[in-house]
């Protein structure tokens, strides 16, 4: 087994006893990177020679001396008798939405192109403190704007490892498929409707969506500020429990970062499902599409595998002894799109004024009139299509005379989404819930070029996932099997507000109780050629 297969948990444990030294674990990743990865990421892409289309592109910036100075480190600690950290010598990858000081910064758009940070963003921090080593950043859509990592202003965009004429999903879609590609074995993604767990599902890898408030946004470029939370992204669920514990906490620099504890979720993934209640809901059996002639709502079938493995995985936990609740009414999610449309419109469009030409990034080279002139062709040029639509549907939904009729009910629905939630937990209510199983989405991974473009049917990737960060829950997706063309299935469990360990538990339980299934021998394609060669 090469030492890219280990999981962060060993390489740390190995690691700090002296069987290895972070310097080798950095070695084994580069070379891994090398031979996988292709070009990376690039504003002025010229044409891609053929091989290239086999390749992952994850990356778009590697940190090399960065990660060798942070293995270094780790060696001497070790060989001095200090504590390295909990990941120590573990390689990560860093959605390139996160500051990280004096390197480029870009949120995968043209006008953030030279950006060098000034500081480091809160939980890339604690990564570093606790021992990791940061390998680079990866792509995503642009500034975390769709569902296939297509949207990014850095080409090639990324592809899935484990079918590379298929998008990785996103818009953490260079995290996701650096992790499955044996790159690192750990990424930091953030999910504002699902932006960890729809392309954690679609590369076959566990990604979390901590609480709102859980993981500090601080140095995390913004969004939907509402809605907008840091997460891990690992192979594991042990090892992204192992990552949230790294990164969780309150940060006085983010004044939304919460004061509740955190707790050991490492040790608490051994306490088992044994009566857990866990809930399915039929809200989350179909996908509900709108009908652009009537307004109304069409109801779609989700994949049958993916249902099936929903209540495979159900009936494995059931076994475990959890109890299985059925029908669990969580009747507004069918709005949680249209709500997220007008939601994350308005901050998205508020949130990226800050982005002009005068103090950092892309600014218009041609000779402008004024300084008008200047912020607007320096955001016409800056600024890709998704994010250009993005701002003009927010302005739009915010301007006074429509605010009311858009913004002000969406938040009404919102509320509303959020009481379902609570309905379905309350300890003293009819299903006492501790989690929620549901698929983390309606279909496997995409083609390439299939759904980009319709930005309305891209955003419906999500439908399964954006409830939770309306009502700002924590929710997890974990692999839960492959379809008929081999790619990956993922199935989603939502919990209380700060319990994060009900639903890595959950999630440990089904994964340990399903290590043997045919299925999970099955390797990525891009890691069967290596193996091939
Ligand atoms: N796919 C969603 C969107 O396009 C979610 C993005 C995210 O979670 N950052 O907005």
């Amino acid at each position: 087994m090469s030492l890219n297969q280990l999981s962060a948990l060993e390489v740390a444990a190995h690691v700090r006893s002296g069987e290895l030294s972070a310097r080798e674990v950095l070695e084994a990743s580069l070379a891994q990177i090398h031979a996988v990865d292709g070009v990376p990421g690039s504003l002025d892409q010229k044409s891609l020679d053929p091989a290239e289309e086999q390749k992952v592109h994850a990356f778009i910036r590697l940190t090399e001396d960065l990660a060798h100075r942070q293995a270094e480190e780790v060696d001497r600690k070790i060989s001095a008798g200090e504590d390295p950290g909990i990941l120590a010598g573990v390689p990560v990858s860093i959605k390139d939405i996160f500051t990280l000081q004096g390197v480029e910064t870009t949120a995968a758009s043209r006008i953030l192109y030279n950006f060098k940070p000034p500081y480091t963003a809160t939980p890339v921090q604690k990564l570093i403190e606790a021992g990791a080593l940061i390998l680079g950043k990866v792509n995503l859509d642009e500034f975390t704007f769709g569902s296939s990592s297509e949207s990014s202003a850095f080409k090639p965009a990324p592809n899935n490892p484990w079918e590379t004429s298929h998008v990785p999903g996103g818009s953490s879609g260079g995290s996701t498929a650096s992790v499955a590609a044996e790159e690192v074995a750990l990424s930091l993604g953030t999910d504002t409707g699902g932006s960890i767990r729809q392309p954690a599902a679609f590369c076959g890898v566990v990604g979390l969506k901590p609480t709102y408030g859980r993981v500090s946004r601080y140095g995390l470029m913004a969004f939907s500020s509402s809605l907008d939370c840091p997460g891990p992204i690992a192979r594991t669920v042990s090892d992204a429990a192992l990552m949230l514990q790294a990164i969780a906490g309150t940060d006085p620099k983010d004044s939304t970062s919460s004061v509740v504890p955190t707790s050991n979720y490492l040790e608490s993934l051994k306490e088992g499902v044994k009566g857990l209640r866990v809930g399915l809901s039929p809200d989350y059996t179909h996908l509900f599409y709108p009908d652009f002639e009537t307004g109304e709502l069409g109801i779609e079938s989700i994949q049958k595998e993916i249902s099936e493995s929903v209540l495979h995985a159900a009936s494995v936990l059931a076994d475990l002894g959890a109890e299985i609740v059925e029908n669990v009414p969580l009747p507004n999610a069918k709005y949680s799109i249209p709500t997220y449309f007008v939601v994350s419109r308005v901050e998205a469009a508020s949130n990226l004024h800050r982005f002009d030409g005068v103090k950092y990034g892309y600014r218009t080279p041609v000779e402008v009139e004024d300084l008008q002139d200047l912020i607007r062709r320096t955001r016409a040029e800056g600024f890709g299509s998704e994010a250009k639509l993005r701002i003009l549907m927010g302005m739009y939904l915010s301007s006074e005379g429509f605010a009311a009729n858009y913004y002000q009910r969406a938040l009404k629905v919102r509320a509303m989404i959020r009481r379902d939630f609570d309905r379905a937990f309350d300890p003293h209510g009819e299903y006492r819930l501790d989690v929620v199983l549901t698929p983390t989405t309606a279909t496997t991974a995409f083609k390439r070029n299939d759904i980009f473009g319709n930005t309305v049917r891209m955003q419906y990737s999500d439908q399964m996932t954006v409830s939770a960060n309306h009502a700002g829950l924590p929710a997890v997706s974990v692999p839960g099997g492959l379809d008929a063309d081999n790619l990956p299935i993922g199935i989603q469990f939502i919990g209380p507000d700060f319990r994060e360990d009900l639903i890595l538990r959950a999630g440990y339980a089904y994964e340990q109780a399903t290590l043997d299934e045919a299925w999970r021998a099955v390797r990525p394609a891009v890691l069967r050629q290596e193996v091939a060669k």
